[in-house]
């Protein structure tokens, strides 16, 4: 699943291609997840460095006998497919209330068992990102949404806030009621996984619940028309929607909203007595291209009846191959920096380009130690102002590949940094995902520096085609979170923020433009730089621990540290002490060698 889509999937992205209403960046966005889709469907590269959550929903017929160890087994078929293929293990289990570590095999998986008439074992395997997943929301209304324009008003501006950052264009569930707000949650996710398309489209005496198609077109057609498109503009912020009207208690009136992002990755499987049947997914995204423009459109309309395009105007697809190859902007990112700002400079925000040469790859824990270096010197290293940043972290490597899937991050986490590193001459050109906050539009205004969103949802490609060698360069032991070296060519991305104070994505400005408080937060880098330092892993810092993990700290000051906040006595300073040190003396976070800061920690009471 994390290789192929479902053919419908795919077919709303040839719709893009062959709809003359959509932009110029649409049909690029499109024309990406396709190539992308190819690349994942050899089997080697996932579709997306985020291979996932796996959520399995399965409703086990009251004839069918197992040996009772349904989760379990479920979780060993997770298992085997984690540890077996090159996908990433991203899920962290808590060993105290702060502290997580990752399982390394990506389970548990979210297993929902029911039951159900019949000697059918019907199961939905479900994989989904974080990105996508975080993009779910509740929100308990009252009655005063449900009219026309109130309920009109209320989407639109949540519309607005989902913002680009999972990777559109979205299939979009909205789940309007519900016995409970986890009922109302439980709709969204399986309606956007289509589970829920043949539910009748009216209302009983009996409260069952049906699908709005009447509210779907009008969402859609409101989505149309926002301009923000399939990442950069245009028409194709959605491919499709799905309403659920559910009965309520009187008092309350639950409202979710959730995406299948682009990375929309389900399988239905049905075991029974004649054996284990798969829906078949795409193996050969490809054969597509055979088909006539009419055909995809037929599809598409069966999809979404809000494609007010005449078929007859569609271009003619392609009988075989890529769709005809668009223009970009070539940036060389070999030239030195402030030649490449001029280049920058020369175009609006919204410009596609295709970068060649290098770049630095560094995110969040990278970014704080950075942080830590101007503080104590004002200076960045060379390698940060010479080259732009590309906020990113790969997937496993499968063999023979410089990368595994090697896909943006998001980049608000870095939003704290810019200003400083921009002053200090580094992150004068910044590539990621998502929009920025304001603060990276006025500094870039001030210090003349680019911001560069490259499309999500595209990792096998960018891995495959773009990313032509990989070595680490600086901070070798934070692993996957180490400064990174590497070689792109013809790297796709788009002019998001310029030298001059623009913003692409002001236009469509909500909150979600300002960076989350709990983004900014620097507990996350805390505890994951506490993981780094804990060398041999016992959940203590032990003075020479301390000292390999501090700069210019000295085996007595680690120990005079560890004295000093080792207030459970354990013979070294565990998590909460960490921290505590921490909340303490804020230079802590700042402290890689930092003097000052160093000489205020030890004389803290
Ligand atoms: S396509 Fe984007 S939102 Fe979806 S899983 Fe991948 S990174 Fe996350």
């Amino acid at each position: 699943m994390n290789h192929y889509f479902r053919r419908s999937h795919l077919l709303s992205l040839h719709r893009i291609l062959n709809d003359p209403a959509a932009s110029d960046n649409d049909k690029y966005v499109a024309t990406e997840l396709l190539k992308n889709a190819e690349v994942s469907a050899e089997g080697i590269l996932p579709s997306c460095q985020d291979t996932g959550t796996a959520t399995v929903f399965a409703k086990r017929g009251y004839n069918i006998i197992t040996n009772q160890t349904d989760e379990k087994d479920i979780s060993l078929g997770v298992y085997n497919a984690y540890a077996n293929n090159n996908l990433r293990y991203s899920q962290v289990a808590p060993q105290t209330m702060f502290n997580e570590k990752n399982t390394k095999t990506n389970l548990p998986a979210q297993i929902d068992l029911l039951a159900a008439p019949g000697a059918n074992y019907k199961m939905l395997y479900i994989v989904k990102g974080g990105g996508s997943a975080n993009k779910t929301q509740l929100f308990q209304k009252t009655k005063a949404v449900l009219n026309e324009n109130a309920f009109a008003e209320f989407i639109q501006t949540e519309l607005m806030k989902l913002g680009t950052a999972a990777c559109p264009p979205y299939h979009l569930a909205v789940a309007v009621g519900g016995l409970s707000a986890e009922a109302n949650l439980k709709t969204v996710k399986l309606a956007s996984c289509k589970y829920y398309d043949t539910l009748p489209e009216s209302g009983s005496m009996g409260g069952r619940a049906f699908r709005d198609r009447a509210m779907e077109e009008k969402i859609l057609y409101m989505a149309r028309n926002m301009g923000i498109g399939a990442q950069f503009g245009g028409k194709y912020f959605l491919h499709d929607v799905r309403v659920v009207r559910l009965p309520r208690h009187g008092a309350s009136c639950p409202v979710g909203i959730g995406v299948s992002c682009s990375a929309d990755r389900q399988m239905k499987v049905k075991i029974n007595k004649d054996g284990v049947f798969y829906e078949r997914l795409e193996y050969n995204p490809k054969s597509l291209y055979k088909l006539d423009a009419t055909a995809i459109a037929e599809a598409a309309i069966m999809e979404d009846p809000v494609n007010e395009v005449d078929p007859k105007l569609m271009v003619k697809a392609k009988t075989s191959g890529e769709p005809e190859k668009m223009k970009n902007v070539e940036i060389n990112l070999d030239l030195p920096m402030d030649e490449i700002r001029k280049v920058l400079t020369n175009y609006p925000v919204k410009t596609r380009v295709a970068l060649t040469g290098t770049m630095i790859v560094a995110r969040d824990i990278a970014h704080a130690r950075l942080y830590g270096r101007i503080q104590k010197s004002g200076d960045l290293p060379d390698y940060f102002k010479n080259h732009p940043v590309y906020y990113a972290g790969p997937a496993k490597t499968p063999a023979g590949y410089p990368s595994g899937s090697f896909g943006p991050t998001t980049s608000g986490r870095m939003d704290p940094y810019v200003a400083e590193f921009q002053a200090a001459g580094g992150s004068m050109v910044m590539i990621g995902k998502g929009n920025r906050s304001a603060v990276v539009t006025e500094a870039c205004e001030k210090y003349g520096g680019f911001y560069l969103g490259s499309p999500g949802g595209m990792a096998a490609t960018l891995s495959a085609n773009c990313i032509k060698s990989v070595e680490v360069l600086d901070m070798e032991e934070l692993g996957m979170e180490a400064v990174w070296k590497i070689r792109v060519e013809n790297f796709p991305a788009f002019i998001i923020v310029d030298d001059k104070g623009n913003d692409f994505f002001k236009e469509f400005s909500t909150d979600d433009a300002t960076v989350p408080p709990e983004v900014n937060s620097s507990i996350y880098s805390v505890l994951e730089f506490f993981e780094t330092v804990d060398k041999n892993h016992d959940q203590m810092l032990e003075p020479s621990e301390l000292v390999d993990g501090f700069t210019n700290l000295s085996l007595q000051d680690a120990t005079q540290l560890v004295l000093k906040y080792d207030l459970g006595g354990f013979g070294g300073l565990n998590l909460d002490e960490f921290l505590t040190m921490v909340m303490k003396e804020e230079e802590i976070v700042l402290y890689v060698g930092d003097e000052t800061a160093k000489q205020k920690l030890l004389a803290a009471d």
